[in-house]
């Protein structure tokens, strides 16, 4: 049984407030690159699907989406340390731009992992890590994604792709459960 309701679940951020700044990201992100070159977009799932279905609406130019899986919370609210690659199948993308598309950004150990990744394998002609939210206080590695949204404190957050063991991810907005 589910211990938290949607009733326990206070709003952090509005969704008119993460239109404009998905809009806003967009822009900045198109204005990265030229228009006549392909642009692949990495979706990190589960938890950047809302965020990365949003992005891509914006971003005018030679989008291509591809879909990774990886696994770090687990049914915790706090970071397990214990990452597991789901399915991390993708086309060649030596000499291409990429760009990895996550929900937030919290210890880093998941985008240090991925960053290496690409970086190593890949070889892409641009990489860029793009996160909605940043959970700056809670890192644990160097490494700071590109392109951010929200900084947001040491809190667990839910909704807008983001889950509670499973729940929650299909709400428009993004919220926290008080103590
Ligand atoms: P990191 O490796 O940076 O510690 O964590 C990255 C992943 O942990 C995110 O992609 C996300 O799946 C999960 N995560 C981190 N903080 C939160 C949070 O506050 N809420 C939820 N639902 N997931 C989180």
């Amino acid at each position: 049984m589910l211990d938290k309701d949607i009733k326990d679940l206070k709003v952090l951020i509005p969704e008119d407030r993460i239109q404009s700044k998905v809009k806003e990201l967009a822009q900045q992100i198109e204005n990265m690159f030229p228009s006549d070159e392909d642009i692949y977009v990495i979706c990190v799932l589960k938890g950047s699907v809302m965020f990365c279905a949003d992005l891509v609406k914006y971003i005018k130019g030679k989008v291509r989406m591809e879909f990774i899986r990886i696994s770090s919370y687990g049914n915790e609210t706090k970071s397990t340390n214990n990452l597991q690659a789901i399915d991390l199948t993708l086309p060649d993308l030596n000499g291409k731009n990429v760009i990895i598309v996550e929900d937030i950004i919290d210890t880093g150990l998941t985008a240090k992992f991925l960053v290496d990744l690409f970086k190593i394998q890949h070889k892409p002609k641009t990489l860029l890590f793009v996160s909605l939210l940043n959970k700056k206080c809670a890192r644990q590695t160097k490494i700071e994604p590109d392109i951010y949204g929200f900084e947001i404190d040491d809190k667990f957050v839910a909704g807008y792709g983001l889950d509670y063991k499973g729940y929650f991810r299909n709400l428009p907005y993004i919220g926290y459960f008080p103590n």
